[in-house]
């Protein structure tokens, strides 16, 4: 871990524990190689719920650090048995002499005063409202930006929308938009799909990766997943799919196997794109005998949401919420 000397303040832990409430999915190894200071910060502050001196027994420990992890420690991605193990080996909590019973362990130097001035609830409150505030301005963000998509639908120079199908492929498409809000909610880049079968939505999916601990887990293998379980048939022959941004060789190759009968995808992606960005795999007619392409769908519209969940990432990185070396590209 990190060799920290200064002695952090009741206010300035509060802070810290407030600004990393607004990630998602932190793994300890993660902390641990990274942040150390972060991680003996998260784990005094779960220490900080059992109250100096007291006894517990392993079930009322455990009860605690669940309550923790729901609570004050939700942006870790990891169960009560693990952060307890992780706790103990740390000296943060201390097992009984009969090894039964769990007590708070000694904080290291620099928390030690802190922790004197603090109690657990404070803590969880002021993470509590660093989250619901965080949500109140994701949430505001998103309903400015329907409104503005409304307008744009309705308001469109007076004309009325053009019936057929380039008009139904802006409809599904902002229906992929705003899936791709979902993952932005969950600090996921903003990508997302729908799968349409007869004109209908049949299912839907959103990029998230990170929460998942899981590289498949791109918007349109999310929802052509959920669209065959619902089918019972891994070959979606009739099917639709709409994506906000050009799929990658992975999603594509997933398309050319379920023989999606159309893709239509939103901007280009010129770093992975295999719709003709850095390759065309729909192009080569040994792979692809079923997929028809369009893009360019709302482009401008999924672009700009992209670069706007990267801004705000910088300014969440700028503020030390993000960790200095988390990644500002896709
Ligand atoms: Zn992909």
């Amino acid at each position: 871990m990190n060799e920290i000397s200064a002695a952090l303040s009741a206010n300035d832990w509060v802070e810290r524990m407030s600004q990393l409430a607004l990630r998602q999915g932190v793994h300890l190894s993660t902390l641990q190689q990274k942040a150390g200071g972060d991680l003996e910060l998260l784990f005094a502050s779960a220490a900080l719920a059992f109250p100096s001196g007291a006894l517990f027994t392993e079930k009322d420990a455990n009860e605690i650090l669940k309550r923790f992890l729901a609570g004050a420690g939700v942006m870790v991605a990891t169960d009560h048995v693990e952060l307890r193990r992780w706790m103990v080996d740390a000296g943060f909590l201390q097992r009984s002499d009969y090894g039964t019973d769990y007590r708070r362990g000694s904080l290291p130097d620099w928390l030690s005063d802190a922790a004197q001035q603090l109690d657990f609830e404070r803590v969880a409150d002021a993470v509590a409202q660093a989250r619901s505030a965080n949500e109140a301005q994701r949430e505001s963000r998103r309903q400015a930006w329907l409104a503005r998509q409304i307008e744009v639908t309705e308001g469109g120079e007076g004309r009325p929308n053009i019936a057929g199908e380039a008009s139904s492929d802006e409809t599904f498409m902002r229906l992929a938009l705003d899936q791709a809000h979902n993952a932005w909610a969950l600090a996921e880049v903003p990508v997302g799909a729908v799968v349409v079968k007869d004109n209908k939505i049949l299912a839907t999916g959103f990029n998230q990766p990170i929460g998942n601990a899981d590289p498949t887990a791109h918007a349109e293998i999310r929802a052509m997943r959920a669209a065959a379980q619902l089918l019972g048939n891994y070959r979606l022959n009739d099917c639709e799919l709409y994506v906000t941004l050009e799929p990658c060789a992975m999603c594509a190759g997933a398309m050319q196997h379920a023989r999606i009968r159309r893709l239509i995808y939103g901007a280009a992606d010129t770093k992975t794109g295999a719709c003709g960005s850095v390759i065309d795999l729909f192009a080569i007619p040994k792979l692809n005998h079923h997929t028809k392409v369009r893009g360019d769908v709302l482009a401008e519209e999924s672009r700009r949401l992209i670069s706007s969940f990267f801004v705000e990432r910088r300014e969440l990185k700028r503020q030390g919420a993000l960790p200095a070396d988390a990644d500002d590209c896709e």
